[in-house]
């Protein structure tokens, strides 16, 4: 049976789920998105993940035409109608179709696409032995240009460094932020771990605030062990005894080697293990 995919209200087969080659989404990456979980039919953090969108679709002055209790609503059915329970989930919202010009005004229709897919789990090995990364030359967006706290359609900042990651044999790749300064990754927050302390970029060093991110500060302050939001530069990575990603998708996983140095001993370290263990139990895995 084919995959139904949710627009403006409606479920289409996915070969049909259809959006105009006018829509402002398509031709100036003009809309914002989500990316979210959802583990044994639960989704994971709908309100941050609601909460979020709306924010960056105000930053945008795009008005999403539904509200969050029937976004809500329409992906508990859109995962139902997909028999989905441990998955994906990919909310889209485009300003809408318009003309040919810039122009937001002109677009009447915003389109509010919701996706329920099976998701693509990382392998396993890159949790036990961790992954390998690189610093991409191309800075992470400046602030004042295109907020990365807005989760827009317009990715092309975070695919040229993803290039580079991938031309390099790696999954993800660090970005700097226009000051040089540790942002993210193209997909994932980053966090460090020193002599027992744990790090990680403040909101305004060019980051996206990620759902995982704030769970995993939570699990931090459980866990009594106190999280610092200052900005780090690439020496704080070489010199970290430990070094993980979180992300969606990603979930919490280790970084063991950057820029051809190894992280620590090279193998990813006990308070990353610790945090792997308690985000899947957060998540019920
Ligand atoms: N930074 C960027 C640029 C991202 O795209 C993502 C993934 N959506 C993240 C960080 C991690 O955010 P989250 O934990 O909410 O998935």
């Amino acid at each position: 049976m084919s995959l139904k995919i949710y627009i403006n209200g409606t479920l289409y087969d996915k070969e049909d789920a259809k959006i105009s080659v006018y829509d402002h989404g398509l031709l100036y990456g003009d809309g914002v998105f989500e990316g979210i979980r959802s583990y044994g039919g639960k989704v994971f953090r709908l309100k941050e993940h609601l909460d979020r969108l709306w924010l960056s679709a105000k930053a945008i002055m795009l008005e999403i035409p539904i509200s969050k209790d029937e976004m809500a609503r329409a992906i508990e059915s859109t995962l139902a109608v997909n028999s989905i329970t441990d998955g994906y989930i990919r909310l889209v919202i485009t300003r809408g179709c318009g003309t040919l010009g810039l122009d937001p005004n002109k677009c009447s229709d915003p389109q509010v696409i919701i996706i329920t897919d099976r998701i693509a789990l990382y392998p396993e090995e890159f949790y036990e032995k961790g992954l390998e990364i690189i610093t991409a030359s191309v800075p992470r967006i400046h602030p004042a240009a295109l907020s990365p706290r807005i989760k827009s359609l317009n990715y092309l900042n975070n695919i040229l460094a993803k290039i580079e990651g991938l031309q390099a044999g790696c999954i993800e790749a660090l970005m700097l932020n226009h000051k040089g300064e540790v942002s993210e990754c193209t997909g994932d927050n980053v966090f460090l771990v020193r002599n027992g302390g744990l790090f990680t970029p403040p909101n305004d060093a060019g980051i996206l605030e990620g759902v995982t991110r704030e769970a995993v500060m939570e699990l931090a302050v459980e866990a009594g062990i106190e999280v610092q939001q200052i900005p780090l530069t690439r020496h704080d990575v070489y010199i970290a005894d430990e070094c993980f990603l979180t992300g969606t998708a990603a979930e919490v996983v280790p970084v063991v080697k950057i820029d051809g140095r190894s992280i620590g001993d090279g193998t990813p370290g006990p308070m990353t293990r610790d945090f792997i263990a308690r985000f899947r139990r957060l998540t019920g895995r």
